[in-house]
């Protein structure tokens, strides 16, 4: 773990900058999440973009970032908040932010919390950080201009999960778009991004070199296997992450399957709540409300067995390592009828990966054989090869920065560019200055 002491570990640089703006990456640049990245120019103004963790064990942490006065925080996913109550705490950081953003932000960080006690990591911040981080957030609308230092932002529609931004930044030399986890493709919940001209374009880069199945597609794929357990007498669990996933598959569901018995369980609950509360972030807010009611919730012990007999049940861990996904797998292990689909990304070392290649996975702390049908279904909210290409195009940047991805995705999508924009492939603990 890395162990924080101010000034002692960060890797910023302690010189002024000259011209243009100083990229930094304290982390997510040469890798995917984890994010944390300062921006700095001539006039002395300087933010953090995002400062997450890696959800990994042990936990993975950006570099130590230096004083600053204020955070922008792009949306409410661990790997780009997880550390900002260490910020707040230690610095006394104002969080920029949706309303969306920072409602979602403390359920996150209190999760986050427990999940690290339970599984004997400590964080590098404690419950009072994270009630001075809840006090610390100013919010903007979409497309309201605010400003810092002598810098002037404003947030636009990202795609990926409702509530999340990009960022314009107006500098007295330049204009910089900073893309955040961002998707140009509609989703169930949230309408797509739109390419905003600027200068340079930091961008995400998780499926640089790869290309999505078409999205209606994969959605009745999976709407055709859930109708197919069903018909054969079995129960469909779809582990689903809690912000994002699980609503877009229980719109999917509902939309071309509402006489299904639907079971809705996790956090992903308390999520859609804030979802409500915040429907000018949501596309369609009235189908989500719709779905809410359709769907069943459930509240205790005793909805989590009547949730057996149901055609599906959709909840988190979305990765299988734990939460009622894995209480629910242990019950419906014993009857081949039955069926697991995984709607999103399994990561190495988790128990879907372990599912997926061995066919077995910890279920409170055994390893267990699972003989079910196991499908695996792409629905990401990340923007693919070809939708990077055009909007980087779209954006008539100088130059673009590719960070948020691994070395093959990066590569791939920054040889699509050799001149105009000129692209760069930032590594972390180092600094990039463009003008
Ligand atoms: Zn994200």
């Amino acid at each position: 773990m890395v162990l924080y002491s101010p000034g002692r570990t960060s890797s910023y640089p302690t010189d002024p900058v000259d011209s243009g703006i100083r990229i930094h990456f304290l982390g997510g640049g040469d890798e995917v999440g984890n994010v944390g990245c300062v921006l700095e120019d001539k006039t002395g103004t300087r933010i953090l973009i995002d400062y997450g963790l890696a959800p990994t064990r042990p936990p993975r942490y950006p570099s130590e970032c230096p004083p600053i006065d204020h955070a922008i925080i792009t949306h409410s996913h661990i790997d780009h908040i997880g550390m900002a109550p260490w910020l707040v705490g230690h610095h006394g950081t104002r969080l920029h932010g949706t309303t969306l953003t920072a409602a979602v932000s403390e359920m996150m960080w209190r999760d986050t919390y427990k999940v690290s006690s339970i599984e004997g990591y400590p964080l590098p911040w404690d419950m009072r950080d994270l009630d001075a981080a809840l006090g610390a957030w100013e919010t903007h609308d979409m497309g309201e201009w605010f400003e810092i230092g002598a810098w002037r932002l404003r947030f636009h529609l990202a795609g990926h999960i409702p509530g999340a931004a990009m960022i314009e930044i107006e500098t007295p030399e330049l204009r910089l778009l900073w893309g955040g986890d961002m998707d140009t493709r509609q989703n169930p919940n949230v309408a797509g991004a739109k390419p905003v001209k600027c200068d340079i374009l930091c961008i995400e880069s998780t499926y640089g070199g790869r290309e999505h199945p078409n999205r209606v597609e994969e959605e009745a794929r999976l709407v055709a296997r859930v109708k197919e357990v069903v018909s054969r007498g079995g129960l469909a669990l779809i582990p689903a992450f809690a912000s994002g996933r699980c609503q877009d598959i229980l719109r999917i569901l509902h939309t071309a399957a509402p006489h299904l018995e639907v079971h809705f369980d996790g956090m992903g609950t308390r999520v859609t709540k804030h979802w409500m509360n915040n429907p000018e972030h949501i596309r369609h807010p009235e189908g989500l409300e719709k779905v809410w009611r359709w769907a069943r919730k459930v509240r205790g012990k005793s909805d989590r067995k009547k949730a057996l007999d149901a055609d599906v049940i959709v909840t988190t861990s979305g990765m299988l390592d734990g939460g009622p996904a894995i209480w629910y797998l242990n019950r419906l292990r014993h009857d081949s009828a039955n069926a697991i689909l995984l709607t999103g990304y399994q990561a190495e070392g988790s128990g879907g990966r372990s599912l997926l290649e061995n066919r077995r996975l910890p279920i409170f702390g055994n390893i267990t054989p699972v003989d079910l049908e196991v499908s695996q279904f792409q629905l990401s909210n990340h923007a693919g090869h070809s939708e990077l290409h055009s909007f980087v195009r779209a954006c008539e940047p100088r130059h673009v920065v590719f960070f948020h991805g691994d070395t093959e995705a990066r590569e791939a999508i920054s040889a699509e560019f050799k001149q105009s924009p000129t692209p760069s492939l930032p590594l972390n603990g180092t600094s990039l200055n463009l003008k």
